[in-house]
């Protein structure tokens, strides 16, 4: 399959290997100069378990894109994604299939205003990968890959879609509803990666604290009630004990969240589409969430002391 990976950041840089490696013509296509200048000179560089692996591959900013691709996979951060839609309107018009895997709510929406509803595939996947610098990620553990065609009824190469990225080893499966797939990370997220960035903390440290249930029920029933108004199927009490999960340190304890990694790179967060999505909705659906509106203010507030834009 010709694929294009449009957002080659950590997690697409980490897709773009191993779907080239299984056979796939990859390019990845990328905004950060110095990344796509690395990886043009000396090829992509991936480290795991302490070695080295020097993968060449094809690397361009948008504007330098000129060929068509079967499928492109979005993998820029939430807020990074309708500009990059927007450079790639050329390549779009060719009727590829569009894969969403980002974190957040709204991803969705923000695609069907460039790309018609039955080439919509969207899921949520639980492989991680981090940028080390340009040209160059770590990666640790395997993951998978749960996703759903946006109009199962129109579209119809969602197999081939699931061979490909199986034949790369991604573990993908086909999700029965996808967008309460979506909501049920929003939820952990919304309450991990705000909190932890909030209080400076790991994810153990959050579960430390006496008082982290009435912390998490503060996000994830605003959460609930905001679904439920919205038509999506979402279980507070499954999500909180999702995120008990994670405390131990040989599931994500010992983890600082995207978010908290995102703060500290003096870089933007997703909160507009995580806490600051449900708080919005409420609003237009009138179910006030308070408590996400009051989240998304203080990590925008964050931003600000840091001098992030
Ligand atoms: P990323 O920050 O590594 O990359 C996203 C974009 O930001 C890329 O275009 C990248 O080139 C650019 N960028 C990164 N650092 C930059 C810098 N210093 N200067 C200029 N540009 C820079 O994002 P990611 O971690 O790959 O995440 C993509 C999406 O996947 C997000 O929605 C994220 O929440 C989600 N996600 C991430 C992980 C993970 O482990 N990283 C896991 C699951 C889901």
């Amino acid at each position: 399959m010709k694929i294009a990976i449009a957002g080659a950041g950590a997690m697409g840089s980490r897709f773009g290997v191993k779907l080239q490696q299984a056979g796939n013509a990859v390019t990845l296509i990328d905004n950060w100069a110095a990344h796509v200048q690395a990886i043009q000179a000396n090829g992509l560089v991936v480290t795991k378990d302490g070695h080295d692996t020097v993968v060449p591959m094809t690397a361009a900013l948008p504007q330098d894109v000129h060929s068509t691709f079967d499928l492109v996979i979005l993998f820029t951060k939430a807020m990074q994604m309708d500009h990059m839609l927007q450079e790639l309107k050329a390549q779009l018009s060719n009727q590829p299939a569009v894969l969403v895997l980002a974190n957040g709510i709204g991803n969705v929406e923000t695609i069907e205003r460039y790309v018609p509803q039955q080439n919509i595939v969207a899921g949520t996947t639980v492989w991680s990968s981090s940028l080390t610098g340009p040209g160059h990620i770590t990666v640790t553990g395997t993951g998978s890959i749960s996703l759903q065609a946006i109009a199962p009824d129109q579209f119809h190469d969602l197999d081939r879609i699931v061979d490909t990225l199986n034949g790369a080893g991604l573990k993908a499966s086909p999700a029965p509803d996808v967008l309460a797939a979506i909501w049920k990370k929003a939820g952990l997220n919304s309450v991990l990666n705000t909190y932890c960035t909030l209080f400076d903390c790991n994810i153990a440290e959050f579960g430390a604290l006496p008082n982290w249930r009435e912390l998490t029920a503060g996000v994830l029933d605003e959460f609930q009630a905001v679904a439920a108004a919205a038509n999506v199927a979402f279980d507070a009490q499954a999500d909180t004990d999702l995120i008990a999960a994670q405390f131990a340190p040989d599931k994500n304890g010992d983890h600082y969240p995207s978010m908290h990694q995102d703060m500290a790179n003096r870089r933007p967060t997703e909160i507009d589409f995580l806490n600051g999505y449900v708080a919005q909705l409420g609003q237009k659906l009138r179910v006030p969430a308070p408590n996400n509106a009051l989240l998304t203010q203080l990590i925008h507030s964050q931003e600000a002391l840091h001098g992030i834009a």
